[in-house]
């Protein structure tokens, strides 16, 4: 009694949870959010200094709408925040003409008319002479390039907070339930009440939606800064892309350029390692830099310097790769996004407008209907082959 109640709880301060209560508290609402951690902190999917975006989207041309969207909200939330959130080097997709990666980006990029060049192995080569082209391809796209995470989180987390919102760290939620008239959150012994929930808590979201039963598998992936072993000038932000690069028989390889003198960043896309995002392989091992070191060795040889830095990141993978996001089937004052499979950073800015949409209005503008949740029941999802997962054809 007397107690006060928010208009809005949100479940996880991290990539999609930092801009739903930015989002909310920008249109007025009262949220209060609730974070386990730190702002920004480095135990979950948001962290490592950068992430790849791009617009011709090789998991499907349904993306590229949300995309767009995506990159209007961060050029916003930069001049907002008048932080530099996110470079545009240039992005290369690169495999055989047939792989998902180059030709799943070509359906992308001819849908929805986005510039882009198509560079046969020779002209690739040319440009790139530190990559061991052989036979592959790539899609070049000038407007890919590189977002920064912990910088986007923040200045969410900042803004949200200049817009009233009250920001709980260190606060881990144990149990939520439906009531009449919205939801009750148990967090540290302490009950917290709000007219709506959303829930964003990435590779932690399985047991708190047990009764919905999705398949959300938390995946264990490395990344890291190398030290080039010459011409250290050519990997810089301003020459060298991002890319993506496609194998017949192991996990692509992707990478970023050195952009704030930290090193080049790479890592292999699905690593196939199931974790506890609780457990306690955060620490990097032998195995990881021997497969790092071999796909160097093969593909980038002048990359195969020091290891300058590396940490561990968690994915939370659906069966089709693709996100999970709506109201809750059972619970319309619930709306919760998850199983972002590794390549969701780039949607947090648009994320977080739909999930205040679902929150205050019930609804959306835009096309959310590939990240049903009822899919999985209905067996319309199709499984992707696991490390080289794509979109199913
Ligand atoms: C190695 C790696 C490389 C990637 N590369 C790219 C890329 O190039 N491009 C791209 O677009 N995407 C990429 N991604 C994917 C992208 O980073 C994720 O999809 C995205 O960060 C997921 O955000 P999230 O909000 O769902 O999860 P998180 O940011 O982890 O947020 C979930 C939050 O919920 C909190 N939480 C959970 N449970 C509770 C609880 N019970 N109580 C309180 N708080 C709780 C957690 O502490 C966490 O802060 C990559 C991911 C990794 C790991």
């Amino acid at each position: 009694v007397g107690q006060q109640i928010s208009d809005v709880a949100v479940l996880g301060l991290g990539g999609m949870g930092s801009s739903a209560a930015y989002h909310l508290a920008r249109r007025g609402k009262s949220v209060v959010g609730l974070e386990q951690f730190t702002a920004a902190h480095d135990r979950g999917s948001s962290h490592g200094q950068s992430r790849v975006i791009r617009q011709a989207y090789s998991e499907g041309p349904n993306y590229v709408p949300l995309i767009r969207r995506a990159y209007e909200l961060w050029h916003e939330l930069e001049q907002t925040s008048g932080v530099e959130l996110l470079r545009l080097t240039g992005g290369l997709m690169i495999g055989a003409e047939e792989c998902w990666i180059v030709h799943g980006s070509l359906i992308s990029a001819r849908a929805h008319d986005l510039p882009h060049e198509l560079l046969s192995s020779a002209e690739l080569q040319r440009r790139f002479p530190m990559l061991r082209v052989g036979s592959d391809v790539a899609l070049f796209e000038e407007r890919a390039g590189a977002i920064f995470p912990e910088a986007c989180i923040l200045a969410h987390l900042d803004l949200a907070a200049r817009h009233g919102a009250e920001l709980r760290f260190g606060t881990r939620v144990e149990a939520w339930r439906p009531v009449d008239d919205g939801v009750e959150i148990v967090a540290d012994g302490r009950t917290v009440r709000a007219r709506r929930l959303i829930l964003t808590a990435g590779a932690w979201a399985g047991p708190l939606l047990a009764e919905l039963g999705l398949p959300l598998q938390p995946e264990r992936n490395v990344i890291f800064w190398m030290q080039p072993v010459t011409k250290t000038a050519a990997f810089g932000a301003g020459r060298f892309p991002v890319f993506i690069w496609h194998h017949p028989t192991e996990p692509p390889l992707y990478g970023l350029p050195d952009l704030h003198g930290e090193g080049v960043k790479v890592g292999l896309h699905h690593s196939g390692v199931t974790v506890d995002p609780d457990g306690s392989r955060h620490g990097t091992d032998a195995a990881d830099v021997v497969a790092i070191r071999r796909s160097l060795d093969e593909r980038i040889p002048a990359l195969n310097g020091d290891i300058r830095a590396s940490t561990v990141c968690m994915y939370t993978n659906t069966p089709d790769d693709h996100f999970v996001i709506g109201l809750h089937p059972a619970h319309p004052q619930v709306a919760l996004a998850a199983g972002f499979s590794g390549h969701g950073y780039k949607f947090a800015s648009v994320v977080g407008e739909i999930l205040a949409g679902l929150a205050i209005e019930g609804s959306t503008p835009y096309s959310i209907e590939q990240f049903a949740i009822g899919r999985f029941e209905a067996g319309v999802a199709r499984p992707g082959p696991l490390g080289l997962r794509g979109p199913q054809e």
